[in-house]
């Protein structure tokens, strides 16, 4: 930390990203990312933007926003596409909360947004999950301020119907509900077309998941055109030119290759309930994920030390010691199904060992 650092920034808790290690080649589980490559149409799209590097791109990314509004059946007006979907969770805390008005998100969900409420000083509520790791939804309803829900739920992989979506929407007339749907496409029902009956919600979306982007940075955001322009403001005094040439070529091609993504996707749904199988066989409480990773926690084996025996064995999960109630599971990206038997069989053999020493 440099003497010059202000006060108020001292304190801040950044964001940990999930290890990218390259002190051997890992079997990479950890950040939630694809294991298949993006669409070649995209790779090949991204290339060729890359010869008009010279020019800034169009800072209202015209042709990017019509595509997304088409794919969803909204309009232009009702998109805002942006450097990966933590850029528009930053410009919603921006615009949507403040000195007035507070956040309320779950105590275990996406580790950003007590960061961001952090960063601007805005004050939070964390509505504990229930026993069984679903969203409190009364106490989503009881609560106030600008809502946040990530559905499904990182790291549980939680779906909170639509309808629970709706009562909390209703709720809060004045407020706007913020839904993260980093991973709907994974078995989810989507929450835009809730955008026409519901001036208060704001959905945001992802290419880094179902579509293999993750490295591109493209997010967005849907929602009612005064939203999205709230949202532009707050982008226009930050960084106009926050989606480069080669991602918004990449995205075009990436909603035009449609089946690309839809098959990807269901490979990735069958290999979950394929791991969700083996992992409950081999004695796992394994939540019932509707995302493209798995939560899990053994009986015979300690969230960190599994977490530990298997990168050393060279297979990268995610950890999490807070909070201390899930403590003892871990976060497993889905991949391959080769990556799936390998991790299998690796936790067979830890579990073998952890029997034999008692
Ligand atoms: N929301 C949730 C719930 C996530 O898990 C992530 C990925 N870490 C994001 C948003 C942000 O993803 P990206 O910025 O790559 O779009």
């Amino acid at each position: 930390m440099s003497r010059f650092l202000d006060a108020s920034k001292k304190i801040l808790k950044p964001y940990q990203p999930g290890e990218q290690l390259n002190d051997k080649k890992y079997v990479k589980l950890n950040t939630n990312e694809s294991p298949f490559p993006a669409s070649p149409l995209a790779v090949e799209a991204a290339a060729l933007a890359a010869e008009n590097l010279r020019l800034y791109p169009d800072p209202e990314a015209k042709e990017l926003n019509r595509a997304l509004a088409e794919y969803y059946g909204v309009a232009p007006e009702n998109v805002i596409t942006v450097n990966g979907s933590d850029d528009v969770l930053d410009f919603a805390f921006l615009a949507f909360c403040g000195r007035e008005t507070g956040a309320v998100f779950a105590d275990v969900t996406y580790g950003f947004y007590p960061v961001f409420a952090s960063l601007y000083n805005i004050e939070y509520e964390e509505i504990p999950l229930l026993q069984d790791l679903t969203v409190d939804v009364q106490g989503f309803i009881d609560a106030k301020g600008t809502v946040f829900i990530a559905n499904p739920n990182a790291p549980t992989g939680i779906l909170l119907p639509l309808d629970k979506i709706r009562e909390i929407l209703r709720s809060k007339p004045d407020n706007i509900v913020v839904v993260d749907e980093a991973y709907i496409d994974f078995g989810g029902e989507s929450a835009v077309p809730l955008i026409r009956e519901f001036d208060n919600l704001l959905v945001t979306g992802t290419f880094s998941k179902s579509r293999s982007l993750a490295g591109a940075r493209l997010g967005f955001g849907i929602a009612s055109e005064e939203i999205i322009k709230d949202l532009n403001t707050i982008r226009y005094s930050t960084n106009p030119y926050n989606v480069n040439r080669m991602t918004a070529a990449a995205g075009i091609m990436s909603l035009k290759d449609k089946d690309y993504m839809l098959g990807n996707a269901a490979a990735i749904v069958e290999n979950r309930e394929y791991t969700a199988r083996r992992l409950r066989e081999l004695g796992f409480f394994v939540t019932d994920s509707k995302a493209n990773f798995i939560f899990a926690k053994s009986p015979d084996v300690g969230g960190e030390e599994l977490y530990l025996k298997l990168k050393d064995r060279g297979i990268l999960i995610r950890h999490f010691a807070r909070p201390e109630r899930i403590a003892e599971f871990n976060r497993i990206t889905v991949g391959t199904r080769e990556q799936m038997d390998a991790l299998i069989a690796n936790i067979e053999e830890i579990l073998e060992e952890a029997h034999e020493k008692s």
